[in-house]
């Protein structure tokens, strides 16, 4: 078993908030989204993260809060109003970075003449517009609310509402899906030159619509072209896939997210919210908030449904698992300084993976082997 000679080194604070409502299900999600029944209680559920956070707020030990990301569900169905409440009363509790990241999630379909510039005056300056395609069989096969036209005019309102820093949420692998659909998706996405592209695979995943009534999904050859040929347009647009499924221009990576995949912390406010947190005495912990929107009102005091600790011998895996996903690794440096553990702890696992060519001789970072096969890889740390 590892053991640790070291305390965790207090790693970057990030808050993840999460509004758990949408105005219908979509067949694929497995999220924590309930479809709307009358008014949302915007009002309550500013109560409740706040009342929320104030159990929390003994994990945050003096540091400022870097990145924040508001997702769903789909957050931007809350007014202006709701987010210059919250985060006038998160500023009163917390310190932010000076260059803290504020992202919001936004789907086209959900958005009032106005609102973005609401959003933007409450202090949210990243979007993360939920697209997914712009062809409509497919937006219509995916179950969304929104058509292609709604899709082009919510980046459009982005941008004109100052929102220069925006990433646009693209599937690829959809039902039916060719692989010129795929490239109009990405060309058209391209055209509105967001910052950062995330353009990830339809999974089917369990207790979703989908996976009780499996669509017609590419089969692996195509699946494969469409990587291939989706790839080659994004680096000749200038896109660096700085993570499986993450593009962007360069320094416009997702800050919020590269804080998840380093290992660092994140508060969790809101219904299901989950979050990671490294304790002075060297604890690792997990927890994660009341799933339920009418439970998570209800409640009264800390809405902490379960917590963790990640064992000692689990944290290899864990911190391994996030960290090489990005395509660049981690120096060997930062494995000490998040996990607590000496580099011993996984010096012959890495040793026998240098052996194979599936780590850099450096760092710990997956070669172009290493990342077909992370799967694979990341077993020896089992
Ligand atoms: S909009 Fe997003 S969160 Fe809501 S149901 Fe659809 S996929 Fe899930």
């Amino acid at each position: 078993m590892a053991t640790a000679s070291l305390s965790p080194v207090s790693p970057p604070l990030s808050l993840y908030i999460h509004v758990p409502w949408c105005v219908r299900k979509c067949p694929y999600c497995d999220f924590n989204s309930h479809a709307i029944r009358g008014d949302i209680p915007e009002s309550a559920y500013l109560d409740a993260l706040l009342e929320d956070l104030d159990h929390d707020l003994g994990f945050v030990r003096d540091r400022p809060i870097e990145s924040v990301f508001v997702g769903g569900g789909t957050p931007s169905l809350m007014s202006g109003n709701f987010y210059h409440q919250l985060f006038k009363q998160l500023r009163q509790r917390l310190a932010f970075a000076t260059d803290a990241e504020i992202t919001l999630e936004a789907n086209p379909g959900t958005l009032e003449a106005g609102r973005f510039d609401s959003f933007r005056e409450a202090g949210i300056n990243r979007l993360s517009i939920g697209v997914q395609s712009f062809q409509p069989e497919q937006l219509k096969a995916l179950g969304r609310i929104h058509d292609e036209s709604m899709a082009h005019q919510a980046i459009t309102a982005a941008r004109s509402a100052g929102f220069d820093n925006f990433n646009i949420d693209l599937m690829h692998g959809l039902p039916g899906q060719t692989s010129e659909h795929a490239l109009a998706d990405l060309r058209e996405a391209i055209a509105h030159q967001p910052a950062h592209l995330s353009w990830y695979q339809l999974t089917i995943e369990p207790n979703t619509e989908f996976f009780s009534r499996p669509p017609d999904l590419p089969d692996d050859e195509r699946l494969w072209d469409i990587f291939q040929q989706g790839g080659d347009l994004l680096r000749a647009s200038g896109f660096t896939d700085y993570e499986v499924s993450a593009w962007s221009l360069a320094g416009s990576e997702s800050r919020h997210n590269l804080n998840y995949w380093m290992f660092g912390d994140y508060l969790a406010l809101g219904a299901g919210a989950h979050g990671k947190v490294s304790l002075t005495d060297g604890q690792i912990r997990r927890y994660w908030k009341t799933r339920q929107p009418d439970a998570y009102l209800q409640r009264i005091g800390s809405r902490t449904a379960g917590s963790e600790a990640i064992a000692l011998d689990e944290r290899p895996l864990e911190f391994m698992m996030n960290a090489l996903r990005l395509k660049q690794g981690t120096t060997e440096n930062l494995y000490s300084m998040r996990t607590g553990l000496p580099l011993s702890s996984v010096a012959v696992q890495l040793q026998q993976l240098r052996d194979k060519c599936l780590l850099t001789p450096d760092r710990i970072q997956a070669t172009d082997q290493g990342q077909r096969y992370l799967n694979s890889l990341l077993e020896h740390f089992l």
